[in-house]
């Protein structure tokens, strides 16, 4: 079921400027795209460099060159995570006020050791599921970061293109980080208060980030925001299996030829080539996109 209205449709491509766009990255900003063209809805750029580290000089911008090369304009100007702490941390205080966020004191060894010391064996994706120590409160130890109370149960949605998915958060994540450590927003509590504060309507990511999805439904229903409607796309792997990443090699996407990287991009969507102009082609892609799910023509 689609949730937006064919005039409210606001749809976003994320990317975090860790490098240059890649063959998979494509993928994602194409489906978005071409979501939000297909809806008559908006489409919008949001730069998610709070993970300040593990961004570098300038790839933000390389991002917005490579998307224009293809002929991905965004409807409004970019947004940049690094310049809205101040709204992440109104909803970090509103958590706490609510009882749902809680500061933690815990290390990685101390995560471990009271994993051990539950007999158990708690790690997933490299991270350890929380054992939750301190929701108890911290002791007289020091706060480091700030988790969220997940609530218990089964969290089910729908994803358009995977169809139905569901996640025990406690049980596969545990109270997971809302503000880090060093002091540094975490993903999940960003990407929710953007997309609810940029009314976005339509998600349209890559499927490695479907996994996330269950936790940021909790943080909206926890905040009071609207869930948008999800659709996880295809990813491109590398030589070893892997989603193509930096670290399996992948190349920073060569938009000189930009038919070229768009045609790669749509085979992967499962739309068909196309010759001709850049713009014939979107409009192409456009038709099949919205034949493919069924949405109404103009
Ligand atoms: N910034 C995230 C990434 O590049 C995407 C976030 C999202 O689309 O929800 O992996």
């Amino acid at each position: 079921m689609l949730t937006g209205t064919k005039l409210g449709y606001r749809g976003r491509f994320a990317p975090s400027p860790t490098g240059p766009l890649h063959a998979g990255s494509l993928v994602a900003a194409l489906a978005s795209w071409l979501d939000a063209r297909a809806h008559g809805g908006r489409w919008l750029v949001r730069i998610e460099d709070v993970d300040t580290p593990r961004c570098t000089t300038g790839a933000a911008q390389i991002i917005l060159q490579q998307l224009a090369d293809c002929g991905l304009l965004p409807d409004e100007a970019p947004v940049w995570q690094s310049s809205r702490g101040h709204l992440y941390q109104l909803a970090l205080d509103q958590l706490v006020k609510q009882g749902r966020a809680y500061a933690c004191a815990c290390s990685r060894k101390d995560i471990e050791q009271a994993i051990a010391a539950q007999g158990l064996q708690r790690e997933r994706h490299g991270e350890l599921v929380y054992p939750g120590t301190c929701r108890a409160g911290l002791g007289a130890r020091p706060a480091r970061a700030w988790r969220f109370k997940v609530a218990p149960g089964v969290l089910h949605w729908e994803d358009r293109r995977l169809g139905p998915q569901q996640q025990d958060v406690e049980d596969h994540v545990g109270d997971f980080v809302l503000k880090r450590a060093d002091g540094l927003w975490a993903y999940q509590l960003a990407v929710v208060v953007d997309d609810a504060q940029q009314g976005i309507t339509h998600i349209v990511r890559g499927q490695d980030l479907a996994d996330n999805t269950a936790r940021q439904i909790q943080l909206q229903q926890a905040l009071q925001l609207p869930t948008p409607s999800y659709l996880h796309t295809p990813l491109v792997l590398g030589p070893d299996g892997e989603k193509l990443s930096k670290q399996n090699g992948a190349q920073p996407l060569d938009t000189s030829d930009p038919l070229r990287a768009l045609n790669a991009a749509a085979l992967v969507l499962g739309l068909s080539e196309q010759t001709g102009t850049r713009a014939q082609a979107l409009a192409a892609w456009q038709a099949q996109w919205q034949a493919s799910y069924n949405l109404p023509r103009d």
